[in-house]
C-alpha cells in the first residue's frame, strides 16, 4: 500500500478524516432539515452550519478531495448570503440538506493523490553536508578535499560512467562544485544540470570553478544554478564561505513552527507534513495558552488559522503584536478565507502573509521554510557579529553565565575555551587588513563546523573567540580543540601570489566535579591562553601547572 512511513502516516490521518466526515456530513444535513421544519427561522441559526462548511472547504482539498472542498465552499457562500435575509426560506434549507447529502458521494469517489515529495536538497538541520566535486586537476582536487574535510563536509566524486542526473535523483547531495573550464569534464555536465534544475522545486546550489571568467562562461554557470563563481587560482577559504552560506540551514537548529488551528484533523496533517520536512512543530489547541506557548516554544514562524470559535486568528495575531518580544516572528495566516478584501483587512490589522487553504503539502513546506529562513536571517543579523556570524561579545558572555549556572544546577560539566590567533599582527602587516579579516572568518567558520549544535561560539574581541561546551569535561574539550587546532593549521590561505598558514592558541577552563567551581572561569581560560602563548603558541592548555 504505502511505500514509506510518512505516506502510511498520512494515509492513516486521511482515513480518520474520511470517517469523521461520514459522521459529520449527515449531521449537517439533519441540521438543515431541522431548520427547514421550523417556521420563521432566524438567519442567525444558520451560522454554525456555515462555520462547519467553512472548515470543510478548508480541509477537504488537503485530504485529497478537492471537488468536495469546492462544493462545500459554494454551499458556504450560499449560507453566507442567506444570513443577510430577514427570514430563512424552508425550501432553500431543504435544498441545502439534499446537497449536503450529495457531498457524501464525493467521499466514495476516491482521492486525488496529493503525493508528498519533499524538496530533498534543503539540508536538514544538523546533518552532514555532502558536496559533489568534479575537478580533473588532481592537485587542486586534493586541496579541495583536504579543506572541505577540515571544515567537516563530506565530498564525493562522480564515478566514471555514472550519470549526474541519476546521482542527483538519489538525493543526499547538498551542493555541487564543478570545474567548468573549457576542456574540463565538468563543462559538458552543465547542459544536463540546467535541464535537471529546470524541473526542480528548489535548485541545488552550484559553485563553479573556471580558468575563464568571461561573461558567457559565468552566464552558462548561472543558468545551471550557480550561486558562486571562483576563477583559478581558487581561493578555497572564500569558496568554503560560499558553500557554508548556501548550506547554512544544516548548521542551525531545526526551524520551529507554531500552528494555531482549531481543526484537529487538519492540524495533525500539517504537523506531520512539516515534521517530515525536518521542522519542529508546536500546536496551540487552546488559544488562551497562546502567549505561554510562544514563550516556551520560541517559534521562528506562527501559522495562524483565521476563523476559529471564540477568538479569531486576526485577534490572536493582534494580541501577539501587542508584545514587542515577538516582533521578529512572522505570522502567516493559513485560512479558507477566499474573499480577498477580507484577506487584505486581516493583513492590515496584523500578520505578514496570507496562504489560502486548501494548500498542497509542497506549497505549505515551501511557504513555511522560506518565512522561517528569512526570520532566522533577520534575527541573526541583530544578535550576531556581522563579520563572522558568531555571537557578539555581550551575548557570548551571557551564554557563558547561563551555561555555567545550568551546569552547576544539574551537576553536569561545562567547558569554556578562549582562543586567540597567533601572530595576527604580522598577517595584517604582511598581507593587509582584508586578508586578516578572511583569516578571522575562516576560523569562525571552522569553529561553527566542528563544534556541536548545543555549543555556543562568540567573537570575544578582534581575533579572539570564546566557546562554551555544555556537557563536556576539560579532557574532552582539550581533545576537540586540539583537533580544531590541527585543522586550522592545515588550512592554506592565499594572498596575491603568496600562500601561508596560520595557527591559534587556546586556554580551557571547566566547571566540573569534584569542586564545581563556577567563579572566574573566563579569567582562568584567559590565563591558560596566556600560558599557551608563552610556551610557544599553536597549543591548547587545559590545566594549571600543578595539574589542577
Ligand atoms: P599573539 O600571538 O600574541 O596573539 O600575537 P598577535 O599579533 O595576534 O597579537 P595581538 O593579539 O595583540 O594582536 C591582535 C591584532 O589583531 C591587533 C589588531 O590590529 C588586529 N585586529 C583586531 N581586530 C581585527 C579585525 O577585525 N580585522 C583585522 N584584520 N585585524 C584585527
Ligand atoms: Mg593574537
Ligand atoms: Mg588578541
Amino acid at each position: 500500500m504505502s511505500d514509506n512511513p510518512l505516506q502510511a502516516q498520512l494515509a492513516q490521518l486521511q482515513a480518520a478524516w474520511v470517517a469523521q466526515q461520514q459522521e459529520d456530513i449527515p449531521a449537517l444535513a439533519a441540521q438543515a432539515e431541522q431548520l427547514a421544519s421550523e417556521a420563521n427561522c432566524l438567519p442567525i441559526r444558520l451560522q454554525p452550519l456555515r462555520d462547519q462548511l467553512h472548515k470543510l472547504a478548508g480541509s477537504a482539498g488537503t485530504f485529497g478531495y478537492p471537488v468536495l472542498g469546492q462544493t462545500a465552499r459554494k454551499l458556504e457562500q450560499c449560507c453566507q448570503s442567506w444570513l443577510q435575509q430577514a427570514r430563512l426560506q424552508p425550501e432553500q434549507l431543504h435544498q441545502l440538506a439534499l446537497q449536503l447529502h450529495a457531498l457524501l458521494d464525493y467521499l466514495e469517489l476516491g482521492v486525488t493523490k496529493n503525493h508528498l515529495s519533499m524538496p530533498d536538497n534543503l539540508a536538514t538541520p544538523g546533518s552532514t553536508v555532502r558536496i559533489l566535486v568534479v575537478e580533473d586537476d588532481s592537485e587542486l582536487l586534493a586541496e579541495i578535499d583536504q579543506t572541505l574535510s577540515n571544515y567537516g563536509y563530506e565530498t564525493q566524486g562522480l564515478a566514471s560512467g555514472q550519470s549526474l542526473t541519476q546521482l542527483l535523483e538519489q538525493g543526499g547531495i547538498h551542493a555541487l562544485l564543478l570545474d567548468i573550464s573549457e576542456s574540463a569534464s565538468g563543462r559538458p555536465l552543465l547542459d544536463e544540470l540546467q535541464a535537471w534544475q529546470a524541473h526542480r522545486y528548489t535548485p541545488i546550489p552550484l559553485v563553479a570553478i573556471s580558468t575563464q571568467r568571461d561573461f558567457a562562461t559565468q552566464m552558462r554557470a548561472i543558468r545551471a544554478g550557480a550561486v558562486g563563481f571562483f576563477p583559478k587560482p581558487v581561493d578555497l577559504i572564500a569558496l568554503e564561505e560560499c558553500l557554508s552560506r548556501q548550506t547554512q540551514a544544516s548548521q542551525d537548529a531545526a526551524y520551529r513552527v507554531l500552528l494555531v488551528d482549531d481543526d484537529q484533523a487538519l492540524a495533525q496533517r500539517y504537523l506531520t507534513v512539516l515534521q517530515a520536512a525536518g521542522m519542529q512543530v508546536g500546536w496551540v489547541e487552546n488559544p488562551e495558552k497562546l502567549l505561554q506557548q510562544l514563550h516556551d516554544f520560541h517559534p521562528d514562524v506562527v501559522l495562524m488559522d483565521i476563523h476559529m470559535p471564540t477568538y479569531s486568528g486576526i485577534e490572536l495575531a493582534q494580541l501577539i503584536r501587542l508584545n514587542d518580544q515577538w516582533l521578529r516572528v512572522p505570522i502567516v495566516y493559513l485560512s479558507a478565507e477566499a474573499d480577498s478584501r477580507q484577506q487584505l483587512s486581516a493583513l492590515l490589522k496584523a500578520g505578514d502573509d496570507f496562504v489560502s487553504k486548501p494548500i498542497s503539502d509542497q506549497h505549505l513546506v515551501a511557504t513555511v521554510y522560506a518565512r522561517a529562513q528569512r526570520a532566522r536571517l533577520v534575527s541573526h543579523a541583530l544578535t550576531r557579529d556581522s563579520m563572522t556570524g558568531l555571537l557578539k561579545h555581550a551575548d557570548i558572555k551571557e551564554q557563558v553565565e547561563l551555561e555555567v549556572e545550568r551546569a552547576q544546577r544539574q551537576k553536569v560539566p561545562v567547558s569554556l575555551a578562549m582562543i586567540d590567533i597567533d601572530h595576527f599582527k604580522q598577517i595584517n602587516d604582511t598581507y593587509g587588513h582584508a586578508v586578516g579579516d578572511s583569516v578571522i572568518r575562516a576560523l569562525a567558520s571552522l569553529l561553527r563546523q566542528r563544534l556541536r549544535r548545543i555549543d555556543r561560539i562568540g567573537r570575544y574581541g578582534g581575533e579572539e573567540f570564546v566557546a562554551v561546551l555544555p556537557n563536556c569535561t576539560h579532557q574532552d574539550a582539550q581533545l576537540i580543540f586540539d583537533q580544531i587546532r590541527e585543522a586550522f593549521a592545515g588550512l592554506m590561505f592565499r594572498a596575491a601570489e603568496d600562500s601561508f598558514q596560520v595557527t591559534f592558541s587556546a586556554g580551557i577552563s571547566a566547571c566540573e566535579g569534584p569542586d564545581w567551581q563556577t567563579d572566574g572561569l573566563l579569567e582562568l581560560a584567559d590565563q591558560r591562553l596566556y600560558v599557551a602563548k608563552r610556551n610557544g603558541r599553536n597549543q591548547v592548555i587545559s590545566r594549571g601547572p600543578s595539574g589542577s
